[in-house]
């Protein structure tokens, strides 16, 4: 018997993994536009900008000059000193750069800060609906997610009751996310002091801030960073990246502070960077220029990027609002909006299908109405109800894409 007819083995790790259910319907609607069809796509988490040319000049400087070497597992020092003191500028975080580590995207950040704290059988509290990869890494780590469901009414938050009372001491983590992905809504400054508070009463407990999308908020809610509350101080590990705020996704570059001293010594960023030195390295050695050009020079690209989205914010929440049987609340910082659309499960589609939950709402759009979303269910459990649509692209595809969505809708039987 030839070897190759063996069949392989996985590791029940990776076959009990769910795929990226965001990457699965982006790489649908790119196979699709490949083959013609005039898909309209509310699938991709990504802005449609181009990265601002001087970024990547910066870029092409440093590769020229051959910056092409190893450099320190944790980056560069002067991009992290430049991160360090944006975090200290403008979020308010007292650090330095030895609690900076870059790594490749904001979602290896998270992955690696899990890996660092999370043993098995500890437990993680998600606030939920949160993004697709937040409970997959924590289940990577061995650790127990424990969902904690916000209401839609309450536009996605949840309470201080609700965290107090999902805590328990075998709590390690809680991840936090505002703006949200999915949820395309924010805490309030008030709301985030009151959560900081329950945390700061279980010493064992660290706050992991996903900021990503601090920086694209439009609905008169401040950005309030945790790790810059006395009562979480040296408690919080902020992550963040330049691909939302920068349209620099495809760079794959994000980073983690941790300025957490721990008992027995060793820092949690020296432990990211202790396990990044076993897997990535760092990252591309000439895109550290970028970092330094982005951060120190082109606030004003992202100012127009933010009041672009915030006017595509206004028309897609009118469109989504506007549809029969919809409930949605109003964005206000990333770029989603997270309908509840469970008023039409159990109707028939135009094309004959039940539309029996959220999978098949978006599949069924998808095939006869060109519309592509992501189904709320990879979301979290109280997602189930919801599909997400990202209006990370322009005015005309937000207009057909919700137009179609409405006609198709209102054809349900
Ligand atoms: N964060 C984006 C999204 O939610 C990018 C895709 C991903 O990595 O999940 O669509």
């Amino acid at each position: 018997m030839k070897a190759t007819q063996i069949p392989i083995q996985l590791a029940r790790r990776v076959i009990e993994l769910p795929s990226s259910s965001t990457l699965a319907v982006t790489a649908r609607v790119r196979e699709l536009k490949a083959e013609g069809k005039n898909v309209i796509g509310f699938g991709a988490g990504e802005p449609d900008f181009d990265t601002p040319a001087p970024i990547g000049e910066a870029a092409i400087d440093a590769l020229r000059a051959g910056q092409t070497h190893y450099m320190p597992v944790p980056g560069d020092p002067q991009a992290r000193q430049v991160i360090a003191g944006k975090l200290q500028r403008e979020n308010g975080i007292d650090c330095t750069g030895d609690d900076i580590v870059i790594t490749v995207g904001g979602k290896h950040a998270m992955y690696l800060a899990l890996q660092a704290l999370v043993d098995p059988g500890d437990e993680v509290i998600v606030p939920t609906p949160a993004w697709v990869s937040y409970v997959p890494m924590v289940q990577l780590c061995g650790g127990a997610a424990v969902q904690v469901p916000a209401a839609v009414e309450n536009d996605f938050r949840i309470t201080a009751d609700q965290l107090a009372a999902a805590l328990t001491p075998r709590t390690k983590a809680m991840l936090f996310n505002s703006p949200s992905n999915p949820c395309g809504t924010m805490y309030s400054p008030e709301e985030i002091r009151a959560l900081a508070d329950v945390v700061a009463a279980h010493d064992r407990v660290v706050l992991i801030s996903d900021e990503i999308y601090e920086k694209i908020i439009y609905g008169g809610i401040e950005h309030l960073s945790p790790g810059s509350l006395d009562a979480l101080a040296g408690r919080v590990v902020t992550l963040n990246g330049m691909s939302k705020a920068f349209a620099m996704t495809g760079w794959r570059i994000g980073y983690a502070c941790a300025p957490i001293p721990e008992p027995g010594g060793g820092a949690v960023a020296r432990a990211i960077a202790k396990l990044q030195g076993q897997m990535t390295s760092h990252i591309t050695s000439f895109t550290y220029a970028a970092i330094i050009e982005a951060l120190s020079h082109r606030a004003d690209d992202v100012e127009t990027m933010r009041k672009t989205f915030a006017q595509r914010a206004e028309l897609m929440y009118n469109a989504v609002s506007a549809m029969p049987g919809i409930v949605c609340p109003r964005p206000t910082g990333a770029f989603y909006v997270f309908p509840d659309v469970s008023a039409h499960f159990g109707r028939r589609t135009p094309g004959g299908r039940t539309v029996d939950s959220c999978v098949a709402f978006a599949q069924a759009l998808l095939d006869e109405a060109l519309v592509a979303v992501v189904p709320g269910d990879g979301f979290g459990e109280c997602g189930r109800a919801h599909v997400r649509l990202s209006f990370a692209c322009g005015n005309e595809d937000i207009e057909e894409g919700c137009r179609r969505m409405r006609e198709w809708i209102e054809k349900l039987d």
